[in-house]
């Protein structure tokens, strides 16, 4: 048993890399701190316990982290240093071995902190507390708050899908998920708090149910009949698990927004192949074209990675052409990054970087293509805009439902508001501004 005396006047500084989910983790972390009488650190404060949540998607994403956790130990000298997250659980000797850490923790110990702080007696070595990945089965709900408009609810984590170039399920288990009812509770209470949107995050969301018995469709449905929510979003969605019954739900709902985002990662059958993924790229195109053809001003955002072991010149080409033929919004373009342990390095054909590199500017130029035509379709229609709470150069940003950028300057009573504008011209960042 702790005793909560030592938290007395301590102040903890987080940091966290990588996804949605991770926020939305450090936003539980830092609740149980807080419970203990921890509060955050103001800015120019020296913090007593330092957290950081670490990513691991990328050999530069674990660099990254490494970096992080120095500048942490070198900002908050004498502090007690947690670390935590994806790279911890992959890699936690790495991260012991850096000086000035005391616990790292691994994805099961991650939500249950306060266990583990030993009386925040400092150490001369990292201690290691970790679960073997196969055996990590608990899920703690999160739900983390991003400039006090928009929520991100943790509704599943783990994947057990096992592509061929990707390490999430080795940091992060197999699938689990919370109850409906818990994610009920959890939208109510955002609603308490004042939140007008929510996020729904997880490794493999439209695997939501397994450990429960229930499903993706029953959840969304449920949610959506959540009193006082604005709106939610769906973050990544797998095309294989985007079913047809949740498109059409999604276009008659009251509440989720005409917004979707889908991994295609390779329009080549035989990348896809070689990837491991459950889908081709026929059903992928069917998926868009029904949205498109229920929701004609959704917005499709699209995730790609060039460059994976396998991708020849005439397959990228393949790919490049099957995206330039398909109707969705905006790319989200990744590098190829070689991870240990994972299939893909069995593949045999490297792809050079310079050529990764090249491929990458070719879809990005795509990108900025399909958005800018996404948004002049867009121009002259009325939208509802959830206008957010920063403020850069006395400006305010707000996001449409279906997620066009809108900029205006800055007035306070706007802010966490929902306004009905007509969209006007569109500047060189692809924002709208708002027709007088
Ligand atoms: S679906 Fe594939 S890419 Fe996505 S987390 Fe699971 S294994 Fe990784």
């Amino acid at each position: 048993m702790i005793d909560n005396s030592i938290f007395e006047n301590k102040k903890a500084a987080y940091l966290t890399l990588g996804c949605k989910l991770n926020f939305a983790e450090t936003s539980a972390i830092g609740r149980q701190l807080s419970q203990v009488g921890v509060r955050k650190v103001r800015q120019g404060e020296v913090a007593d316990i330092c957290v950081v949540n670490t990513c691991s998607v990328t050999e530069l994403a674990d660099k990254k982290c490494r970096q992080a956790v120095r500048k942490m130990i070198k900002d908050n000298p004498g502090a007690y240093v947690i670390v935590t997250g994806c790279y911890a659980q992959l890699k936690p000797e790495d991260i012991a071995g850096i000086d000035g850490v005391d616990i790292v923790l691994g994805s099961e110990q991650k939500l249950d902190i306060i266990e583990h702080l030993d009386e925040l007696k400092k150490k001369d070595k990292g201690q290691v507390y970790t679960t073997k990945t196969n055996q990590i089965r608990s899920f703690v709900p999160s739900c983390s708050q991003d400039d006090r408009t928009r929520y991100f609810l943790k509704v599943q984590d783990g994947c057990d899908y096992f592509c061929s170039f990707c390490t999430i399920p080795f940091a992060r288990g197999r699938s689990r998920n919370g109850t409906i009812e818990s994610m009920v509770n959890q939208a109510r209470e955002v609603v308490a708090k004042g939140g007008k949107e929510i996020v729904l995050t997880g490794v493999n969301i439209g695997d939501f149910g397994k450990t429960t018995g229930e499903n993706f469709f029953d959840l969304i449905k449920a949610l959506d009949d959540v009193e006082g929510v604005e709106r939610y979003r769906i973050s990544s969605i797998e095309p294989n698990l985007l079913t047809d019954e949740i498109i059409e739900f999604v276009s008659k709902s009251k509440r989720f927004a005409p917004h979707f985002h889908i991994p295609l990662q390779s329009g080549s059958d035989a990348v896809l192949k070689l990837m491991r993924r459950r889908y081709d790229t026929a059903l992928f195109r069917h998926k868009v074209e029904t949205i498109k053809r229920i929701m004609p001003d959704a917005f499709i955002g699209v995730d790609v990675i060039v460059g994976t072991r396998g991708e020849t010149d005439e397959y990228f080409e393949e790919a490049r052409q099957f995206l330039e033929s398909l109707d969705f919004s905006q790319l989200h373009v990744f590098t190829y990054s070689e991870r240990p342990n994972t299939q893909a390095l069995k593949i045999e054909h490297e792809v050079d970087p310079k050529i990764k590199h090249a491929r990458c500017k070719t879809l990005l130029d795509l990108s900025d293509k399909k958005l800018e035509a996404f948004y002049q379709s867009q121009q002259g229609t009325e939208r509802k805009v959830l206008f957010e709470h920063t403020q850069h150069d006395s400006m305010m940003y707000g996001f449409t439902e279906n997620y066009v950028k809108i900029e205006t300057p800055y007035q306070e009573n706007k802010a966490n508001e929902i306004k009905v504008v007509r969209l006007g011209m569109f500047n060189k960042v692809k924002t709208a501004l708002i027709e007088a």
